[in-house]
């Protein structure tokens, strides 16, 4: 007797608990971060088409050109993250595929990149000019074929007041991107197309423009720097502190061909916004056909766009290594470390897994300041408005 009553309490008391339990979640859970909305973004560094390059994806019987099996074994880390960002540092002008200096490239390199997982290129470097106008125009005509969008250069000054910066929905966060590049070679800009150089005044009138459209955060993405140098120069830390203080929130940079570290600073922009703001100084080479010390490795860096009731945040902020090897003939892009447990890695020359293996460990140390800010600023990750 004593215990079926004690049973039937128990039964009771369990009920209730679940009543409140769910209760609290309904109530609750908005407040306390059930109503988050994340976004998980990867960034990479130059895109290029080297003649090596166009030699390796050309099928000689065909005379097509086939760049997908370079970008294979990276496409699963392009699906780690929602929305994908390259810099495509080449043109597609539709004829004469050339490498460096001028570089034009197959329109098939632009369906690679989209199936490989990419859904951004920036456009302004210091290749957007290479093929003239006709040939600015048509890569992006080539882009929008492909259903990749883009930003950084414009077909005509009035495409470039219509929409001088891209806007991205997704997961329920809105972002904005903007790009510029601190020149084009010396190549002339006619006045019928556009290229965002990095003029101080027009970056900060794009920044206020692009924030009266109250985005969730703001991304700007500068082609700057010196070519070769590991560390950023005072010109890149200037321009990025220019675009924080205008209110951006990550800043992605590439150009030096090399990687360079990644930092996390909690800034006040000059709203009275105070946030934790990312910058990679440089992603170094995604893709190319470059062979000087550094330049066959790059990065994805990840990182997560966080709002919810309580503020914006960024989290997660970690990087993954790449590394283009390159057999006779042929190119592959590929991840690291994962590479070194590949029947492709020890098919190469000890010498070269020797060099590629030291050229890993080198990065990750020149990387160890950035991924110990990345971990402390992990833990503490305050919520702003
Ligand atoms: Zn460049």
């Amino acid at each position: 007797m004593y215990f079926l009553v004690s049973n039937k309490i128990m039964k009771f008391i369990k009920n209730i608990q679940y009543v409140l339990t769910i209760l609290l979640i309904f109530f609750y859970a908005p407040v306390y971060g059930g109503d988050v909305q994340r976004l998980t973004v990867s960034a990479v560094g130059d895109i290029m088409c080297h003649d090596s390059q166009l030699a390796a994806a050309l099928n000689r019987k065909t005379k097509q050109y086939d760049f997908k099996p370079m970008f294979h074994s990276i496409m699963p880390l392009l699906q780690q993250a929602d929305l994908n960002i390259g810099n495509l540092e080449t043109t597609l002008p539709g004829k004469e595929y050339k490498g460096y200096p001028q570089f034009g490239s197959p329109d098939s390199l632009a369906q690679a990149i989209k199936d490989a997982g990419f859904h951004i290129l920036t456009t302004a470097n210091n290749h957007s000019m290479d093929r003239g106008t006709a040939g600015l125009q048509r890569t992006l005509d080539i882009l929008d074929k492909n259903k990749i969008l883009y930003t950084g250069t414009y077909r005509s000054p009035a495409e470039r007041m219509q929409r001088p910066f891209l806007t991205i929905e997704k997961n329920g966060i809105q972002l904005v991107l903007l790009n510029y590049t601190y020149g084009t070679n010396g190549i002339a800009v006619p006045r019928d197309v556009v290229v965002n150089l990095m003029q101080e005044e027009l970056i900060r009138d794009d920044i206020a423009q692009a924030r009266a459209t109250n985005p969730d955060f703001t991304i700007v993405s500068y082609h700057f720097g010196n070519e070769y140098e590991r560390l950023p120069s005072e010109e890149q830390k200037k321009f990025v502190n220019l675009a924080f203080a205008e209110g951006a929130d990550v800043v992605i940079g590439s150009h030096p061909h090399v990687v360079q570290p990644y930092e996390i600073k909690r800034i006040t922009d000059r709203y009275g916004v105070e946030r934790d703001r990312l910058v990679m100084y440089s992603l170094g080479n995604f893709i190319s056909g470059q062979t000087k010390p550094y330049t066959m490795g790059g990065l994805l860096l990840y990182f997560t766009l966080e709002k919810d009731k309580t503020g914006h945040r960024i989290k997660d902020v970690r990087h993954q290594q790449v590394f283009t090897v390159r057999p006779p003939g042929s190119f592959s892009l590929q991840p690291m470390p994962q590479l070194f447990d590949t029947a492709l890695f020890k098919k190469l020359p000890a010498a070269k897994q020797t060099e590629i293996k030291d050229y890993y460990q080198d990065v990750e140390k020149h990387l160890l300041p950035s991924v110990r800010m990345a971990a402390t600023f992990r833990s503490s990750a305050p919520a702003t408005e």
